[in-house]
């Protein structure tokens, strides 16, 4: 609880457009100010006459420090420089969330924790999964907050600036929103900001505020505050309609490639995951242990979540992209996007000739001469040695010589036959065959 009077909050906020973190200054500068309780945090509207509105109970309840304030009206400010604001009223609650941690992060990377801090406070409740995503410290004990290693991954690229929103996306869809709708529903969570597209409506923007607002994303993007060249509102235009087979396949294919992922010796790049380590340090995330040390005659151990070093790792994969594949492959590089965090890269296609393939503005990026042909593929897992592989097929290939289990066998190679394909001839491989699940009838 913080005191907070109408004039506090006007000197902070000056304060901020003094200070001008993430070039905000231009901005806000240009808005006037209204405290109502009519909406739940803070929210921005331009147009003829901008306003900054801001509900100060909320301020008052959630935040402890004048940089917490301060971290609220950056998390709106950004959702505006960014052009999330006019169309959030479209989306999924699993955007809203991505959207909210791309923001959070930037926060954190370019104002540090006396800002993120905020962000720890007001979600340490709610923090369940994807949400966590949202905090700039996924810490405590990490089995009581659910977070899978997936989530450790994706939370650690967030916080180092290397995911765009698309990316982050991807990754909540992928892990399942439930636990996010249900916070939601029971109010237990709350988007910051204004998430309901309130206001925005950008037809005729004054010129001084379209200028304002370009020069501070062009500020962003110079200051390095910006993941990538990706973080652009075309990337809002995320399908929001699923379809039905695509979840089907969507399941099948990320559990084969979480189960095949293996480090991959060959790629020198380290990235840096989040790991669990046993210390004798206490810290407050870790509320167990710090209890713990009151009772206990040991040396108190508690959980830190620390960056290490590791191999890339990642999943061979060999797409198919013969001819017969055709009618698949759109819905099969939709999904493979989706995971593209779990292949090891560039991944592979293959028809008579093993190719990389790349993602391109979401689309598939290789080549193709049209055949089918299993030699190539063994010929480059002799070659690359992969620990284990997957290959993707409608499994309509010539015959195979005996001699080739030997080498799928080394390889660990196991086998995705798509929907309508075949499973006779690969089947006498003696490796593992997968299916995709049957397409529903129209
Ligand atoms: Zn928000």
């Amino acid at each position: 609880m913080m005191n907070l009077s109408p004039a506090d909050f006007k000197t902070i906020l000056s304060e901020l457009v003094d200070e001008n973190p993430l070039a905000c200054r231009g901005v806000l500068r240009l808005c006037g100010t209204e405290f109502t309780d009519t909406i739940k945090t803070a929210q921005v509207t331009l147009g003829q006459r901008s306003i900054l509105r801001v509900n100060l109970d909320f301020l008052r309840t959630h935040c402890a420090t004048p940089e917490h304030v301060k971290a609220v009206l950056l998390h709106e400010f950004l959702h505006v420089v960014l052009g999330h604001t006019q169309r959030f009223q479209k989306v999924s609650n699993a955007l809203n969330l991505a959207a909210d941690a791309i923001v959070n992060a930037i926060i954190h990377r370019k104002c540090g924790d006396a800002y993120s801090s905020f962000f720890n406070r007001f979600y340490s409740e709610t923090a369940r999964g994807a949400i966590n995503l949202l905090r700039s410290r996924a810490d405590a004990d990490l089995e009581t907050l659910g977070v899978s290693r997936e989530t450790l991954h994706i939370w650690t690229k967030l916080y180092q600036g290397e995911l765009s929103l698309d990316d982050v996306y991807q990754a909540v869809c992928a892990n399942g929103a439930s636990a996010l709708h249900e916070a939601l529903k029971s109010g237990r969570l709350v988007f910051l900001g204004n998430h309901t597209g309130e206001g925005m409506e950008d037809l005729d923007l004054p010129p001084e505020i379209r200028g304002q607002l370009d020069f501070a994303h062009g500020m962003l993007r110079t200051t390095g505050a910006l993941p990538g060249q990706q973080l652009q509102c075309g990337n809002l235009t995320v399908p929001q309609i699923e379809d039905p087979a695509l979840k089907a396949w969507r399941t099948t294919v990320s559990e084969l490639l979480r189960r095949l992922a293996a480090p991959d010796a060959r790629n020198r790049a380290r990235r840096l995951e989040a790991r669990v380590v046993r210390l004798p340090v206490l810290h407050e995330g870790d509320r167990r242990a710090t209890l713990q040390a009151g009772w206990s005659p040991l040396l108190p151990e508690a959980n830190w979540l620390l960056p290490m070093a590791e191999p890339a790792v990642g999943t061979a994969v060999y797409l198919d992209v013969s001819g017969s594949m055709t009618a698949e492959l759109q819905r099969l590089t939709t999904i493979l996007l989706r995971f593209k965090h779990l292949l090891r890269t560039p991944f592979w296609a293959f028809s008579d000739a093993v190719t990389p393939a790349v993602f391109k503005a979401g689309q598939l990026v290789t080549g193709t001469t049209g055949g089918t042909e299993l030699g190539c593929v063994i010929e480059h897992l002799k070659a690359t040695r992969p620990q284990k592989a997957l290959v993707i097929t409608d499994g309509y290939v010539a015959s195979p010589p005996g001699e080739w289990r030997d080498t799928l066998t080394r390889h660990g190679v196991e086998f995705l036959i798509s929907n309508g394909g075949s499973t006779q001839i690969v089947c006498k491989l003696g490796r593992p065959v997968h299916t995709l699940p049957a397409l529903p009838k129209r």
